[in-house]
């Protein structure tokens, strides 16, 4: 894999420059600059047809500085340490952007899940878990949906560990099916965060919802739950881009019709109420604002150029590289980065854990006040931090999360 588009690369040259113009003390730029504990586990799983197949996953924690690590699992043929370390960092500063009492980590296991049944995929969720249980834990470091895995993956893992521990533990992931202990909102949650980093950004740059168009790149639990709530709120969403193929409408697609039909369908091709687009030419296309909300490496330094859209909002990790950082920075392109836009996700999983905790479970209303809030806050905190530092608003997050993480790590001192 090329260096720019080795995720690990791309958040060690943002760490470090943003670090540089901290004047990050020495020591604290070398500790963090690491993640604390990498996790590389191979283990056996029984396939429906009797033979035996051995996985290899990952858990990497890069820091516990400011609460349990934090942050998802995913499961796809081409997860790696690198991608998985770049990941777990990126939870670091995306908790420290949001002010959450969390560290950062992620997981992964390479396998293929679109070829897998589903009992082969719970005996897989519970053997990696069962592999990881000394390192997880309420306290220690939490779980969450990713790239493959659910609310169902989330309940084997709690179902397992709480097995482990003999006792029910609802707080060892968050992202779990509402009646077992998860919240009201979460699934909706990161969507409606990049949602909310949209509205901000039209304030701030003076422009209206029903005049922008938008495009969505991934049409995920992140993609669609942005796109249906955008509408909502007076959006176009003319275009959507899938891994295999994408949709266009020059007014607007429906997109509760648009859900319904791959519901029905099982893909959103097909659907009467827009035309079949390349995805590679909708990332290009004329439109106010890009949605990145599948994947890493969307943005590189061969098509950054020509994206249109007057502001890239991004609701997946890592989906633009520092080459196109640049590009698009020299364009005048406004983006909203992925520690920022994607945060609510793990926003409203902090309130998943806080109300495991507390046993008592709130509103989707209260959820959905406290999370816009938080984003509000957050979008605010950052926009003031460009400005004064006159930096991109990337760097501008890192800088602000690095600051935090590092007053903690000097508060809490060197234990020797
Ligand atoms: N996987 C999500 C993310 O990348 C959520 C993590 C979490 O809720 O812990 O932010």
């Amino acid at each position: 894999m090329s260096k720019e588009l080795n995720p690990w690369e791309a958040q060690a040259a943002r760490f470090d420059f943003a670090a540089q113009k901290l004047g990050l003390d020495e020591g604290i730029w070398k500790m963090l600059r690491q993640p604390s504990r990498e996790i590389i586990v191979h283990f056996p799983v029984l396939m429906d047809d009797g033979k035996v197949e051995v996985f290899t996953g990952y858990r990497v924690q890069h820091s516990v500085a400011r609460g349990p690590a934090k942050g998802g699992i995913r499961y796809a043929p081409d997860v790696s340490l690198d991608e998985v370390r770049a990941l777990a960092s990126w939870m670091t500063w995306k908790c420290a952007v949001v002010n959450i009492p969390f560290g950062g980590a992620k997981g992964g296991v390479i396998c293929d899940p679109k070829r897998m049944s589903q009992g082969e995929l719970e005996r897989l969720t519970r053997r990696y878990t069962s592999e990881l249980v000394e390192f997880i834990g309420p306290e220690k470091d939490v779980p969450a949906p990713d790239m493959n895995t659910n609310e169902q993956t989330m309940a084997w893992i709690m179902d397992t560990y709480s097995m482990h521990m003999r006792q029910t533990v609802t707080s060892v992931v968050t992202g779990k099916p509402v009646n077992i202990g998860g919240s009201r909102g979460r699934t909706a949650a990161t969507g409606r965060g990049v949602s909310v980093a949209c509205d901000q950004s039209l304030r701030y740059l003076g422009m209206l919802p029903g005049d922008c168009r938008v495009i969505v790149q991934g049409f995920g639990n992140v993609g669609s739950n942005a796109a249906l709530l955008l509408q909502e709120k007076g959006y176009r969403v003319v275009g959507i881009a899938e891994w295999d193929g994408g949709l266009y409408n020059s007014v607007s697609i429906n997109i509760p019709a648009l859900l319904e039909h791959r519901r029905k369908a099982g893909t959103i091709h097909g659907f009467a109420g827009a035309e079949a687009a390349d995805s590679a030419d909708l990332i290009t296309s004329e439109c106010e604002i890009l949605i990145p909300a599948a994947t890493e490496n969307v943005l590189t330094s061969r098509n950054a150029g020509r994206v249109r859209a007057k502001i890239v909002c991004e609701g997946a990790n890592g989906p633009t590289t520092p080459a196109a950082d640049e590009i698009l920075a020299s364009n005048g392109v406004f983006v909203v980065p992925d520690i920022l836009a994607n945060a609510g996700g793990v926003t409203a999983s902090y309130f998943e854990w806080v109300q495991d905790r507390m046993g008592y479970f709130w509103t989707e209303d209260e959820v959905n006040d406290r999370l816009d809030r938080i984003m509000m806050a957050s979008f605010t905190d950052v926009i003031r931090y460009a400005e004064s530092h006159e930096v991109n608003n990337r760097i501008a997050s890192y800088m602000l999360a690095i600051d935090r993480v590092a007053y903690t790590t000097k508060q809490r001192g060197i234990y020797a």
